[in-house]
């Protein structure tokens, strides 16, 4: 019987994918909602009595980031008040779905939950969107609407703080993408695990910032969390998912992960030692050399949201949807 290598008392039950490691269940457990605890607190992600969304999608991402958010809170005693929040974008046979689940989360983890819908928002669902303009655009107008709807169902919920699910496959994804394209001002800035809504890249921050608990943590070790504790989550793909790009991201980072399971990690250290030499070398450069003056940033002519153009992003797109069409503005 082999051993577990990190307790040396129980029978190893799983290989860690992370490590490589054999370990029983227990020390699964421990091991994969510690190194979240020390992600939060390395990264000062909360102050005491913070009150924070969590971005709850019904996913497996989201629905074990709303568990260990409500344990690690308890046993660590972070004192932060929690809350659910959930974007309905209007995709029939997906959102409505996954959505039930969030409800079920909600009674199983006695926490408060809010619903904004692109439909109350913005007049248009993504179903109708899709039978305006095809399924080619469709995410572009998705993430810019659902950015703005996560913004705005967290001030209506008056929190300081939000939290997603996006994992350390999902950031070793976003640094290949912007190396591919060799977009270096996003690579600089896609391993940060606090982030603020902007319209445009230099924009200053102004909107309730938004964190990553699980940045290092493997989607392996999340789907085996689930499945382990039984929790309740939804796991249909989006009907309209057409990010081809981010696909082949994502097929290229599961190779290297067969591979070496390190490369994740180490694709992440990448990045972030690229943001931080970038960040030296922009302060070295800055004696004597004139600095490029902050964009000014403002507020959206029509709808009210920070920009630092006369129309936000939304409201741009929204002109484009509502051509030959009634005004729809953002409620
Ligand atoms: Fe929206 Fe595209 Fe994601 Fe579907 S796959 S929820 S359309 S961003
Ligand atoms: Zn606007």
């Amino acid at each position: 019987m082999k051993v577990c290598q990190l307790c040396s008392v129980q029978r190893a039950q799983l290989k860690r994918p992370k490590t490589g490691q054999s370990i029983c269940k227990q020390c699964f457990y421990a091991v994969f909602e510690y190194e979240i605890h020390c992600t939060i607190v390395d990264n000062k992600l909360f102050k005491r009595g913070d009150r924070v969304a969590i971005a709850a999608s019904g996913g497996k991402d989201s629905t074990v980031l709303a568990h260990t958010m409500t344990l690690l809170n308890k046993r660590y005693d972070y004192g932060l008040d929690l809350v659910l929040l959930s974007i309905d974008e209007g995709i029939a046979g997906y959102r409505d779905d996954s959505l039930e689940t969030v409800k079920r989360n909600q009674t199983q983890y006695e926490l408060p939950l809010l619903i904004v819908s692109y439909e109350e928002l913005y007049g248009w669902s993504m179903d109708k969107i899709v039978a305006q303009i095809g399924t080619k655009n469709n995410c572009t107008f998705c993430g810019v609407f659902r950015r703005q709807a996560l913004d705005r169902g967290a001030s209506r919920l008056g929190v300081d703080h939000i939290v997603t699910g996006h994992n350390a496959d999902d950031v070793a994804e976003t640094v290949l993408m912007n190396l591919f394209r060799g977009d270096f001002a996003r690579l600089k800035r896609c391993t940060q695990i606090t982030t603020q809504s902007t319209e445009t890249a230099d924009a200053a921050p102004l909107t309730i910032p938004r964190s990553k608990p699980f940045k290092y943590t493997y989607e392996k070790e999340i789907v085996m969390y689930a499945y382990f504790l039984n929790l309740d989550y939804f796991s249909t793909e989006c009907t309209y998912s057409v990010e081809a790009y981010r696909g082949y991201a994502r097929v290229f980072l599961k190779d290297l992960e067969k591979v070496r399971a390190a490369a994740i990690m180490d694709i992440i250290h990448s990045g972030e030692a690229y943001q931080a030499q970038e960040g030296l070398e922009d302060r070295a450069s800055a004696p004597g050399k004139q600095k490029k003056p902050a964009q000014k940033q403002g507020n959206c002519e029509r709808c009210g949201y920070i920009s630092s153009q006369k129309l936000c992003k939304a409201c741009v797109l929204l002109e484009t949807l509502n051509r030959g069409q009634p005004a729809v503005t953002i409620g």
